[in-house]
Formats: structure tokens, sequence, C-alpha cells
């Protein structure tokens, strides 16, 4: 145990290097420490304001035994390896997840959904990694479990994540613990011989949200199709990987988006721009694979959504958005009514909207076949 109180043994353990080109972690890292809080208790329900409530009854008849857990990150990230030890089959696809259930005593039970970390060939036992939630009871529980601990569960379930052919390449993007089914699938698919292109980038906050480097660089050295980059909202002085937020950062480093499935996982801002911007741009929605932990309502801005678009710099599939925002500026359909019939169809909007790149693509295209 390290000074910030989370273990630096196991397969784990941060690693300061990464092959992905990662930076160094600096020595004076910021201590972002908090002490994970324990369990939830009947005094705390006031505090925990639990998703869907407490339920009177338990509803998951799985059992699981805790075999260990590891503290991965001072910022509260646990990894879990757990055994079936009921009599019934343990059979998974990655990204499928498992119902976690806690009871409490004059509570009642709360319920969580986790998606399983490990790839599905080892029988019976499944890892997952948890983010504690201050106030989230069931991450609570998670976190404060120790080995021998019989957890109820159900599943596995959910939706697949396997592709249905080997014909794509994949592009994976994950926030925070959203690698746990991404990384299941990654190693998965490789380990079948998948030849296409796997390229993963991962949204965290801090250097000290960084885990699984080893097992993420271990693929891409077996793997010459897998590589994997890091992107930092709130980096280091000295973090050479990227930056920003995935919205930020990683439009600019796709040069095509045709042939290759998106498969986004994490926190539902991220997972709804993105897939609402891929599509905008003509990804068909069935290359767009979803998985959002939280904020599932989130609505993207349009303005918001605006700048996304521009970032990217692929235009090779067709972009019904586009196409019909590049009509409607080609007929002044947006000119503002009144005033002078002459405005310039192309000064700034009263918003200052910023014009996508595809949509100038397409205006001059348009413009183009025009004139011819
Ligand atoms: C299909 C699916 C799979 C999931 N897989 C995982 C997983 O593998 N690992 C994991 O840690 N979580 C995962 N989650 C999120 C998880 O189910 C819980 O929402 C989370 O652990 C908090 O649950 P709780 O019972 O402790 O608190 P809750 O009372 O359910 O939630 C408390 C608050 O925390 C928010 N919250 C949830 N997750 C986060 C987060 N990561 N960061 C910030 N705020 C958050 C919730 O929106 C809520 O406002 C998954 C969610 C879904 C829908």
């Amino acid at each position: 145990m390290n000074h910030q109180g989370f273990l630096r043994s196991g397969p784990d353990e941060r690693s300061p290097v990464t092959a992905s080109g990662s930076p160094l972690l600096p020595e004076a890292a910021p201590v972002v420490d908090w002490d994970l809080p324990g369990r939830i208790s009947a005094g705390e329900v006031d505090e925990a304001a639990v998703l869907g409530g407490w339920s009177p009854k338990s509803r998951y008849g799985r059992r699981a035994e805790v075999e260990w857990v590891r503290r991965l990150t001072p910022t509260g990230t646990v990894r879990l390896g757990l055994r079936a030890v009921d009599d019934q089959p343990f059979d998974h696809h990655p990204g499928q997840f498992v119902g976690i259930e806690l009871g409490i005593d004059g509570l009642g039970y709360a319920r969580s959904p986790y998606c399983i970390l490990s790839p599905p060939d080892e029988e019976r036992r499944f890892e997952l990694v948890v983010r504690v939630v201050r106030n989230g009871p069931v991450s609570r529980y998670l976190g404060s479990c120790h080995p021998g601990e019989v957890v109820a569960f159900r599943g596995p379930t959910g939706r697949s994540m396997m592709p249905k052919n080997d014909e794509r390449d994949l592009v994976l993007l994950a926030t925070g613990v959203g690698v746990g089914p991404l990384y299941s699938l990654a190693s998965h698919m490789l380990r079948r011989g998948f030849d296409r292109r796997i390229t993963f980038y991962w949204g965290l906050r801090l250097a000290e949200d960084i885990f699984l480097t080893d097992e993420l660089d271990e693929l891409a050295r077996h793997h010459p199709n897998f590589s994997y980059r890091i992107t930092l909202s709130r980096p280091p002085a000295g973090w050479t990987g990227l930056r920003g937020r995935i919205t930020d950062s990683v439009p600019p480093l796709l040069p095509a988006l045709g042939g290759t499935s998106f498969y986004l996982c994490g926190n539902g801002a991220m997972t709804e721009e993105m897939a609402t911007a891929l599509s905008d741009l003509g990804a068909a929605d069935e290359h767009i694979y979803q998985e959002h932990y939280f904020n599932q309502k989130h609505v993207p801005d349009p303005l918001v959504m605006a700048a996304i678009r521009a970032r990217f710099v692929a235009a090779d599939l067709f972009s019904p958005l586009a196409h019909q925002e590049a009509r409607t500026s080609l007929f002044h359909l947006d000119a503002p009514l009144g005033g002078s019939g002459n405005a310039d169809p192309t000064a700034p909007t009263e918003v200052g909207r910023p014009v996508p790149k595809v949509v100038e693509r397409a205006s001059s295209l348009a413009g183009e076949a025009g004139a011819g």
C-alpha cells in the first residue's frame, strides 16, 4: 500500500510508461485521493438518492463469491474478481453485464448493472471494474467488499457487442470505467484472430484516473492491429498524450468513417454526442453501438453538436445532414425574413453558429455542380 492508500501490486499497477506513447506520470502528481466510503447504512438513507429507490424484495437469485478486490486508482476505481458459486452455468459475451443486488436491513434492496471486464473464456470466473460513486449504494458496496463475501446477482444479460462479421475495422471510444466491455471485446476478438484494425480511445479526467495500461499494452504488443490512446480532460503538466474530451481530441484523428464499426461506452453525454455526430456524418446506425452508464437522458446541444461535427476531418460518407444544410444555405432558406432581400448568405447567422466542415464541403460541391 502506498501513501495514497491504494495497492500497487498485481496486474493493475499503473505503469508509468505505456506502449501507446502515453507519457511518464510526473513524480509529483497531485494527490486526489479520497477515502473510499464504506457501505451505505440505514442511517444514510436520506443522502442516498438511489435510482429507482429501495425495493422491499430481493429479486436476484444467483450467487457469486468475491475472490479478490483491488483498488486501482486514488480517485475511487476498484476491480473485483468473482466466481459464480451457484449451480447455474456462467457464459457471457463481451458487452454483457451482471446485475448486482445489495440488501440492507431496514432499507431493502438496491440494484445496479455492471459490465463484465474479463473476456469470456474463464469458466464461472468474471471480473468487474467499478467506479465508486459517493452516494451510490451498490458501487460503495462493491468497493467495500472483501474476499470470501458472497454477492447476489443476476445474468449475465444484455446485448452482446460481438460484430456480426469480421469485415469492418473497430473504433472503440470509452470514458472512465466504460473501458471494461470494450477491453473485453478487443481482447476476445484479437484472441480469435481478428485481423482488422481495432483502435481504442479512452477519455479520462486526470492522470490519476488511469488504470489497465498493463493489459492494454500487452494487447498492443501482441497484436499490431490494436492500438490505444488516452485523452485527459485535465492533463498534468508534461502530459504528452491526447488532451481534451473524446469529442475534442478524437474527431480530427479519424481519417475515414466508412468500413468501420463504432463502440461507445461510458458517460451518456459522450456516447450520445459522438453517436449523433457519427450519424450526422453518414455512419449507419447499425454500425454505432452505444452503452451509457450514466447521463442516460443527455440531449446534445445543437451548438455543441455543430462544433463537434466541425472537428471531424473524415468526409468519405454521404452526410444527409450536410446535404440538407447545404441545400438550405444554397437556396437561402435560412436567411432572415424581412429586411434586405439581398442579405449575404455567407454572413454568420445571428447566433454565430459555426459552419461544419462537411457543410462547407457539400456547399462547394453543390456550387460546382450548379456551375457545371
Ligand atoms: C448497462 C450498464 C452497465 C454498467 N456497467 C458499469 C461498470 O462496468 N462499472 C461501473 O462502475 N458502472 C457501471 N454502470 C453504472 C452502474 O450501474 C451504477 O450506475 C453506478 O455504479 C452507481 O450505482 P449505485 O447503485 O452505487 O448508485 P446510484 O444511486 O445508481 O447512482 C448514483 C449517481 O451516480 C451516477 N453515476 C453512475 N455511474 C457514474 C460514474 N461512473 N461517474 C459519475 N457518476 C456516476 C448516477 O447517474 C447517479 O446519479 C453501468 C450502467 C449500465 C446501465
